[in-house]
């Protein structure tokens, strides 16, 4: 695991380049682990674990690697008034999940912007600039894991679920009920032609 001087990293202006393992950020790997599983998730605190994940048989047939990655950028530079480091980045990659409603997974896109500045002690948090959260670490050296970690778990999703209109629903709708939801529709394209109408008078 990659070892910051959060430091002297943003005195040199250092620029790192991200390529990490799902399951090197044990937390997360806990979670996506949950995310997939078929079960529901155990409530009560999440136990971090490095063990590679075992996917159910229906996350298998995505062909996915065996650890999903996350890859990113990260550049470190100094806050010109206050001195603290400020880590700023991206981080990209697909992870499985399991849509919450319809119980089949698919594949999440993470995009995940990181702007944070790093403060020894909570005092200082009145000195975060603008748009960036505050890291709170007590010592210059962080590993990878300490410094992302929350970042990643907070951008998953709590309800999983697939994009809108991506369902696999479980009943083919009949060509009646299909209907019925056009006519449920329709009063509202009606509002709408009447407002065209109004707006061109
Ligand atoms: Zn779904």
């Amino acid at each position: 695991m990659v070892h910051i001087n959060l430091k002297n990293a943003a005195i040199s202006e250092t620029e790192l380049a991200v390529d990490v393992a799902v399951n090197d950020l044990p937390r997360v790997n806990a979670a996506l682990m949950q995310l997939i599983a078929h079960e529901a998730p155990t409530p009560g605190p999440l136990e971090g674990t490095t063990d590679m994940p075992e996917y159910p048989e229906d996350v298998k047939a995505f062909g996915l690697p065996t650890v999903p990655r996350l890859y990113g950028e990260l550049h470190f530079r100094q806050c010109p008034g206050t001195k603290l480091p400020l880590i700023e980045g991206n981080l990209t990659g697909q992870v499985p999940l399991r849509c919450q409603a319809c119980l089949t997974p698919y594949l999440w896109q993470m995009n995940i912007d990181v702007k944070l500045a790093h403060i020894y002690k909570e005092e200082r948090e009145s000195d975060v600039p603008e748009g960036y959260e505050a890291f709170l670490h007590e010592r210059p050296d962080v590993t990878l894991v300490e410094l992302l970690e929350d970042d990643i778990l907070l951008s998953l999703p709590t309800f999983p679920k697939h994009p809108e209109g991506k369902c696999q629903t479980l009943v083919e709708e009949t060509p009646e009920e299909k209907e019925e939801v056009k006519k449920k529709i329709s009063p509202f394209a009606g509002l709408k032609d009447l407002l065209n109408k109004s707006d061109s008078e």
